[in-house]
């Protein structure tokens, strides 16, 4: 068994967060809460840290400390509060947890992310935005650090699960020896069967109502477009250092089966279970051991059939866009990454429509293909270039609009 893992939780109140909270709470004997991060629900905060006796909690500024404060009622003494970006990525570092959980949403958890990783941490990596816009410099970092990273979006953790025992290093550079392809599933989301027509007037309610799966507003409108499938793309080519031709998506509406990994002899390995992030939380935090998550068993003879197919690109552009950008390289996916933070928080907040986010996410892969290019060396180039696009992407949000 483990040593004890005291958990820097970065991104609590979410639904990762939150799911991550359950698995800790059934294992007190092993699992321990070091630090938890918020970034606007400070009453929700409080109270995780009073249950779990965090030492730290990070939130963003000065009036969200006020509200923590204000809302402290946690008998025992109140946790100590840093505040801003870098305290974030300090507390990823810090000597007083051993396992990062990466659970904060967008390229906003990167630095936190890439400061685990620098520090040699256990990391439970959710956020997936980060290996998108800095696969290399991340995956580098993993290396020369000797993290040790375990992926828990449900289909790179499948993957992990089905790789070769031995290949199951935390940042190959190589893909597995006998492996030859690996098969992503995705749901579809909520609009796999809908009339691409009639998609225009959808709303942000009925495109983060997801079939299968619980989860925060941005990934459920990923999902909806099928953007979240192509950065899982990305984020398996970076995983398992895997090219993109040798990565298949394909829909599977039931979300049982989690993904697939190919063998050259004509083995398929898969692993499924009930569409709960609990599972592969429970996986990482145990790992190489087996955890209780408190997810139900899964009864295959009442699923009866599982069904597969082949996602339709004319109604899900988005997906090729990301197959595009992985091949024309790391600019390209940062811009995609950006373009598409902006759209969708405009889209959820009533102004762009859902039909013109893959519009927005071509217009910026087109912008970013046409600058003269730059080196994507250091964190500061790929938050340089994040912050350029987000401009450029607003600018077009706003001169439409107009
Ligand atoms: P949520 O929106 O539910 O939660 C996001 C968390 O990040 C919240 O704690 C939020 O704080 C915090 N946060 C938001 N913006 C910032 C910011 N600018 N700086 C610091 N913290 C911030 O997202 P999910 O839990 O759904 O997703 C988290 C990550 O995990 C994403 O990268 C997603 O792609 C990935 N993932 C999620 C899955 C899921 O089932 N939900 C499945 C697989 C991957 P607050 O709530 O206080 O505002
Ligand atoms: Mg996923």
């Amino acid at each position: 068994m483990r040593a004890f893992q005291r958990i820097a939780l970065l991104g609590s109140t979410g639904s990762i967060g939150e799911s991550t909270l359950d698995v800790i709470a059934r294992h007190p004997d092993r699992l321990g809460v070091f630090a938890l991060s918020a970034f606007s629900r400070m009453e929700k905060l409080a109270e995780q840290a009073a249950a779990t006796g965090a030492a730290l909690v990070v939130v963003p500024d000065d009036a969200a400390a006020d509200r923590f404060r204000q809302a402290w009622r946690g008998a025992g003494a109140r946790p100590a509060i840093r505040v801003g970006a870098q305290a974030l990525a300090e507390a990823a570092a810090d000597p007083g947890c051993d396992t990062v959980v990466a659970a904060i949403v967008g390229a906003a958890g990167l630095p936190s992310s890439l400061a685990a990783a620098r520090a040699g941490k256990r990391i439970l990596l959710a956020n997936k935005e980060a290996l998108v816009a800095a696969g290399s410099l991340f995956m580098a970092a993993v290396r020369d650090n000797g993290a040790e990273l375990l992926p828990i979006d449900s289909e790179h953790n499948a993957i992990f699960q089905c790789l070769p025992h031995g290949s199951r290093a935390s940042a190959p550079t190589e893909p597995a020896a006998g492996v030859r392809r690996l098969i992503v599933t995705a749901s579809g989301g909520p609009f796999r069967g809908r009339d691409p027509d009639t998609l225009h007037a959808v709303t942000p309610e009925q495109a983060c109502a997801h079939p299968n799966w619980s989860m925060g507003r941005k990934i459920s409108v990923d999902s909806a477009t099928m953007v979240n499938k192509g950065l899982e793309v990305i984020e398996a080519h970076w995983l398992f250092a895997m090219p993109a031709d040798r990565i298949e998506v394909v829909i599977h509406p039931q979300s049982v089966v989690h993904s697939m990994v190919e063998y050259h002899d004509g083995s398929v390995l898969a692993q499924l279970g009930q569409p709960d992030m609990r599972t592969p939380i429970a996986y990482g935090l145990g790992f190489p051991d087996r955890l209780q998550s408190g997810v139900g068993m899964l009864d295959l003879v009442r699923w009866g059939r599982l069904d597969f197919e082949a996602p339709d690109l004319r109604r899900f552009p988005c997906l090729g866009l990301c197959f595009d950008a992985l091949r024309a390289g790391q600019g390209a996916c940062i811009a995609l990454n950006a373009a598409n933070e902006v759209a969708v928080a405009a889209f959820l907040a009533g102004g762009l429509a859902y039909t013109r986010i893959a519009p927005v996410i071509a217009q910026a892969l087109q912008w970013q293909a046409g600058r003269p290019s730059v080196t994507l060396g250091g964190l500061e180039d790929v938050l340089g270039l994040d912050a350029e696009t987000r401009a450029h992407v607003l600018e077009w949000i706003g001169r439409a609009a107009a």
